[in-house]
């Protein structure tokens, strides 16, 4: 068993998690949407595996990670099928995947949202044919087209969802994006409505190997305003467990 944190710690936690899904919710209404169409992720990057299991007992099912090293050490620890509480958790690489490193992850892990190359999907397939696997994958978009940020540009999306089908070992499920940082959420709104756009377009070509209804985008800052635009799932780390210390960032 791994440690739990202390009694305070995991409510507050809760708590988050509960204020979160409110937020969510008012925000999915606002946009006539279902609440219970959007999933929420809690991202555990830097944190110990201890806080991730405190936001499954609070109900969360989705525990996202963007570094290998990172999610292959914590794993173990993590209450995935801890029986009633929290039965099918399942684990997203939400980071970008070196293709060497593909083993460790394969198999581990139920989505990796950070396809962002012809040559990393090629050799993830590979992979997924030779042990006899299906990988759900998400496309990553560089929506914003900076320089800093991975993900494939939204003029080459169509042609990589395209060579997606025809690889077999991965399912297209849709597609992620971290739009440019900004205070004024109505600036990164219009990110959000291009990442809807690119979603619907790609979707309508109907393809194998695709089963598109996953629009990850929505960040502690701007998850209501990604809701707002048609996010399906949302990647929430500091607004759940606080700030993240620095230096532990890539
Ligand atoms: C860290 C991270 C998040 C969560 O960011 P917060 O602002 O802490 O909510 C979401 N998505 C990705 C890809 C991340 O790396």
């Amino acid at each position: 068993m791994t440690e739990r944190l202390s009694d305070d710690d995991e409510r507050r936690i809760a708590e988050n998690i509960e204020a979160i899904r409110g937020r969510m919710a008012r925000a999915a209404l606002r946009a006539g949407r279902k609440p219970e169409d959007i999933e929420l992720m809690a991202v555990t990057k830097t944190m110990p595996a201890a806080a991730a299991n405190a936001a499954l007992r609070a109900g969360v099912r989705l525990i996202g990670e963007n570094r290998v090293q990172e999610l292959c050490s914590k794993l173990p620890e993590l209450e995935l099928d801890g029986g009633e509480v929290m039965p099918g958790a399942k684990v997203h690489l939400i980071g970008h995947l070196q293709t060497n490193k593909i083993g460790q992850v394969l198999g581990h892990i139920d989505m990796l949202e950070s396809v962002d190359s012809a040559h990393l999907a090629r050799e993830l397939s590979r992979r997924a044919v030779a042990e006899g696997c299906v990988l759900d994958v998400l496309m990553e978009i560089n929506i914003g087209g900076e320089d800093s940020k991975t993900g494939i540009k939204k003029e080459a999306a169509p042609a990589l969802a395209c060579e997606i089908s025809q690889l077999p070992g991965l399912r297209l499920r849709g597609l992620m994006a971290v739009p440019p940082f900004d205070p004024d959420k109505e600036k990164i709104r219009p990110f959000f409505a291009q990442m809807k756009h690119l979603f619907i377009d790609i979707r309508a070509e109907k393809t194998d190997n695709r089963d598109m209804n996953i629009l990850s985008m929505g960040m502690s800052s701007d998850f209501e305003t990604a809701i707002e635009e048609g996010s399906t799932l949302v990647r929430i780390g500091t607004a759940i467990f606080g700030e993240r210390i620095r230096r532990l960032e890539q």
